[in-house]
Order: C-alpha cells, then structure tokens, then sequence
C-alpha cells in the first residue's frame, strides 16, 4: 500500500533542526574558546587560592625563621657589654702595658672560645685596636685602627653600634656587635663582638629553605642562596653606593642589584618575584617564581625575607586549569551528545507521530473505501439479482417461444399433416371395403395383398403420429443425435410436400453422433427443409443439397437450395422473431429464430449463406458427441 507522503508533518517548530553548518562552523570553535577560557579562570583561581594558602603557612615560616634570626643574633647583644665588667679590660684601655694586652688578650680568647664567635676585640676610643681573641694569628686585628668602622663610631658616641660588614683585614663577612665601654659616665673605649651567621644559612640550606637577610641598606648580607649574598634588594643611590664603598662594609663588593624579571606586589611585605633560573638546580625552566614574604627584624634595623617557590604551586594550578578545561569539554561533549539524542528522539517521536496520523487517516480512508465498496457491492448484487430475475424471465421466454415455435410448426404441420394421414385412410377405407369383398369371392390372394397394404399404411400412419409427437415433445439439451435418422425423420414430416415436386434431393455427408438432443435436430431440420421446400415452390426444377463436413472440432451440415433466395432487406431480419416473408397464416416466422436458438444452446450455431448461383444455403454447426457418449440414446 503506498503511503501519502503529504500525510507526514513536519517536525514542530520547536524542534526545527538549525542549519548544520552553522552549527559545525560556531560550535567547536567556541567550545574551544570556552574551554580556553574555563581552564585560565581554574588556573587563575587555583593559583590565587595556592598563592593564599603558601603565604598562610609562609607567614608561619617566617615567622619562625625570623625567630631563629633574631634569638641568633641576639644571643650575642650582651656580650660586648660584659667586658665593661671586666676590671683587666679597664685596666688595659687605662693603661695599655703589653702585660695587660696579653691578660685581656687571654681573656677574649677564651672568652671568645666559649661564646663561639669569631672574634671578640677592645679598642681604644681612637679606633685603635688594643687586644683581641685573635692576637695569636697572623692576620689579628692587634693594632689595627678600626676608627672608619661605622660600628665603632656609633659605640664611641654610646649607642650600640649593629653592623654586618666584611673583614678589612681578612675579607671574612661578619656581624659586628660594638658597645661602648663606660667608667664614670665616660666612654673609655669601645668592646667588638664578631659573629658569623653562616650557621644560619647552612641550617637553611640544609631545611631547603629559601630565605636571605637584609640589612639597612637593603644589601643581602645573609642568604641561603650564595648567588644572592651581597646584591642590594633596591636600586641604591649614587651617593650610597659612594658612602658605602668608603665605609669599606662590603669591602670592595660590587653590590649589584639583585634585578627580578618581574615583581608583582600582593600584599604589605608579600610580593611575587620571578627570578631568572639557576641553570644548575633547574634546568629545564626559564624563569622561577616565587613568594616573597618578608618582616622586619627586631632589635636590628634588618628585614627577614622568605622565599616561597611557586613552580609547584603553578603546576599544580595549571593541572586544575586543564582539568576544568577538561571537565569542561566531557560536560560540553555530554551536553551536545544530550542535544543530539534529544534531537533524535523529538524527531523519532514526531516522525512516529506523523506516522500515525497517517496511519489514522489511512485507516480512515479505508474505512470509508471499504464502505464505498460494501455499497458498490450491495449495488452490484442487487443488479446481479435483478439480471438473474431477467435472465431468469428471457429464459422461460424463450422456453415459452420454443414451445410456441413448436406448437406453430404443429399448427403449420397439422395441414399437411391432415392431409397425409386424410390419404391413407382414404386408401384404407376403399382397400377394406375391396377386401371384404375380395374375401367374400374367395379371392383370398388378393385379399391378403390388400391387408398387407393396409398394414403398410397403418406403419406409415403410426411412423407419421410417433414424429409429431417427439417434435412437440419438450427435449433436454443433453442428449445426442443421429444426423442420418434426424434428416429421415425430417424428410419424412415433410414428406407430404416433398412428394409432389420433382425434388432432386443430394445427400453429401457422413453419419455423426452430434451433441444435441434428437428431437430437436430433426425440429431444426424441419424448419429449414421446410424453409427450402417454399422457396423453391416456383423452381420448375428444384433441387435441395445435404452437404457435410468437419470443421473445429464441429460437424457443418450445410442446407442448400435453388429456390428465390432472400432479397437485401430480409437478409438483416432473418434471424428475428416473427420476422416472416410468408402470407397469410402460412408463416409465424419463429423457425429460424428457434433452430438458431437450439443450436447456440448446444454449443453450435446456426448462419446463412447467399450462393453467387442463387438460392439460400443456412449452415449449422454442431459440436460432435464425445467418443464415450457415442452410443445412440
Ligand atoms: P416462416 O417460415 O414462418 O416465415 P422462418 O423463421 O422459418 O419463418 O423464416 C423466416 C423467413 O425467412 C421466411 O419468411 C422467408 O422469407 C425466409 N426464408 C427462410 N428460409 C428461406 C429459404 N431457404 N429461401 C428463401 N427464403 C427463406
């Protein structure tokens, strides 16, 4: 069955597909964008988050390590100001004997010894160095004048004199703690402690830790990165750079400026620093950053610095951005893999909802079809009905105008009919009289030929009655005939006619059983004898021919004679009831009608011919009987 195609709708508006090129076109580069985009927020806002947490716990570190510094330096605050209870140091910068320079000279060294700094010296208020812990090596400060030391000149004028600065003897860095020694409310000279801080920088090398220390002057003096001693945390100006050169603090360092790359401001003391990379510890990074964090000293004008790497930080920060941006794309990926399945089902649903509207109204439309067709054949039953009842009516019409046509013939028949039985038994009569009479002389031979005669005749007459009454005898159409002893039998009817022509009369076929009842062939035979007998009424010389022979499967017997033949009018009619040429009661005009009627319902037919010679030849054709009903009847 083939579907309307106008019968599926089209999908809702709703569910209108966009035009996919544009789709492809927009989507993944914008999915991509997004993704791009998604993955620098999670980075930003995994590396902010990180960058809290690390100066949270920064400012622990610091907090610590600043107070490791601080207990470190301040271990030796005190002990400058110690000698000033020490009566041999009085004693010496009194009187400086050699004697009291070798006792204070012992004293320091073992003192020095026991405190575990580097040196420990008293100087006298000229800056001259009067003895020391180290008197016995070569490169002692003994006799040196120490007067342009920024420590001692603060410790001359009584504040305590703080001061990172390296060795002018021995280039050795150190942290300089100077008190100025008082008797009297007078400063008669000045007490050196010098402390290396060297075990902090080990104990933070060793803790991994990044940190360095930096002075008043913003040069690093301790640092847990060797490449950083020395540099100046801020641009120093002209004029500093002169005076501390001149000071010899740094002795002849070049106090370059430790530059980052970049330097980005967080918070008060928090700064971000990206510092080119040490090719040694990371090889395969340009530039490392880090948190700086950093908090002042107490007791020292110094400031603490704590430097927290961030490459962790950043990685695991880019990790996170690209597990957004990863997270992102399965989510917009599950979210257009939703969009299309949503797509495919609304299509699905739509398509099965076109489908059954269309399968509805096709149900519908066979439905009404269906009814359509119920009443057609309701109608067309009802007319079958009404052409059976008519078929049914011409049939017995017609069985009522064979049996008119056969009663006619009787009719016609009874004339002559009449006549021949009227002449036997006039012969009758006369012959029974004479043989009474024949009898009575004793002329028994005579008699007994008229009574064999009279027998004859009697056979003649009964022969005549039995013909008549099998030709009004109503027959069925299944019998079979004889063509001989029909065309005796119908010659014999007619034989009242016949017998007063000079009929020439030629018998052209062979006997057959043919597929008709008896008694009808010989009625058909009859009609068109008789046909041919009035024809040929006016033909001096009139010849009638019984011509056979097979043709499909049929037997044409062909009745032919030289009578007037049929003018071109009567020929169209021929075959129609009543039709009749004949005056008077002398035709109905129902034999040909008949005979052609009886052949058809055997199977045959019955047609006419117009020989150019003249006359009338009508042809039936029967079917032969099959060979197993062949028996006569
Ligand atoms: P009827 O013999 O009663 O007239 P038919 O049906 O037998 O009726 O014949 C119809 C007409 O056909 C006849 O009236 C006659 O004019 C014509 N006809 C039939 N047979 C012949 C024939 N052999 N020769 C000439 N005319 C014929």
């Amino acid at each position: 069955m083939k579907c309307d195609p106008t019968l599926y709708r089209a999908a809702p508006p709703s569910l209108a597909v966009k035009p996919r090129l544009i789709r492809h076109l927009f989507l993944p580069p914008l999915v991509i964008l997004l993704m791009i985009g998604l993955g620098y927020v999670g980075f930003w806002i995994s590396e902010h988050n990180g960058i809290r947490t690390l100066s949270e716990n920064g400012q622990r570190q610091l907090e610590l390590h600043a107070r490791a510094v601080e207990s470190e330096i301040s271990k030796y605050t005190y002990l400058p100001s110690l000698l000033e209870l020490e009566s041999s140091v009085s004693e010496l910068l009194a009187d400086p004997s050699p004697e009291h320079r070798q006792t204070v000279n012992q004293y320091l060294e073992g003192l020095n010894r026991r405190s575990r700094s580097r040196a420990i010296y008293v100087m006298d208020t000229t800056g001259r160095v009067l003895a020391t812990s180290n008197w016995r090596d070569v490169d002692s400060y003994l006799g040196e004048d120490l007067s342009f030391r920024a420590y001692y000149q603060n410790a001359v004028r009584g504040q305590p004199g703080r001061f990172y600065g390296i060795g002018s003897t021995n280039g050795e860095p150190g942290y300089y703690l100077a008190h100025g020694l008082e008797e009297q409310g007078k400063i008669i000279g000045v007490a050196v402690v010098k402390v290396r801080l060297e075990a902090l920088e080990e104990r933070w090398q060793r803790a991994r830790l990044e940190a360095f220390v930096s002075d008043e002057n913003g040069i690093i003096i301790l640092s847990s990165d060797p490449a950083r001693r020395l540099k100046s945390v801020r641009p120093l100006s002209d004029d500093t750079k002169e005076r501390l050169a001149r000071s010899l603090q740094y002795y002849w360092f070049p106090l370059n400026e430790l530059e980052p790359l970049a330097r980005e401001r967080l918070a008060e003391g928090v700064e971000k620093l990206t510092f080119p990379a040490n090719t040694e510890l990371v090889s395969d990074e340009q530039a490392i950053s880090y948190l700086s964090q950093t908090r002042p000293l107490s007791d020292t004008p110094w400031n603490f610095t704590l430097l927290t790497p961030l490459q962790d930080l950043r990685r695991e920060a880019i990790n996170q951005g690209i597990l957004v941006a990863v997270a992102f794309a399965l989510v917009a990926f599950l979210l257009i893999a939703w969009n299309e399945r949503r797509k495919v089902i609304a299509t699905r649903l739509a398509a099965r909802e076109a489908l059954q509207e269309a399968n509805s109204q096709l149900e519908r439309r066979i439905t009404e079809r269906t009814a359509d067709l119920r009443a057609s054949n309701e109608r067309l039953k009802g007319q079958i009905r009404e052409r059976r009842q008519a078929e049914e009516t011409l049939r017995r019409a017609q069985d009522e105008l064979v049996q008119a046509g056969k009663l006619a013939a009787i009719g016609q028949m009874s004339t002559s009919i009449a006549h021949e039985l009227n002449q036997p038994l006039a012969a009758l009569r006369t012959l029974s009289g004479n043989t009474v009479r024949f009898l009575e002389r004793g002329a028994l031979d005579t008699a007994s030929a008229n009574l064999k005669t009279i027998n004859e005749l009697i056979d003649r007459m009964g022969r005549i009655t039995a013909s008549l009454r099998s030709f009004a005898r109503r027959g069925d159409d299944q019998g079979q005939a004889s063509l001989d002893k029909a065309v005796d039998a119908a010659l014999q009817i007619l034989n009242a006619r016949i017998e007063p022509l000079p009929l020439q009369l030629h018998r052209d076929f062979i006997e057959q059983t043919l597929q008709i009842d008896q008694t009808r062939l010989e009625q058909i035979l009859v009609n068109l004898i008789g046909n041919a007998l009035d024809a040929m009424q006016a033909q001096p010389a009139p010849q009638l021919w019984l011509e056979g022979e097979f043709s499909d499967g049929k037997y044409r017997l062909r009745v032919r004679d030289n009578g007037h033949g049929i003018d071109a009018e009567a020929r169209k009619h021929l075959f129609e009831p009543f039709f009749t040429t004949k005056p008077g009661e002398q035709g109905l005009g129902l034999g040909l009608t008949l005979s052609a009627s009886l052949a058809a319902a055997t199977g045959g037919s019955l047609g006419v011919e117009h020989p150019a010679s003249g006359g009338t030849a009508f042809v039936l054709s029967l079917p032969l009987a099959s060979p197993t009903q062949a028996e006569p009847i």
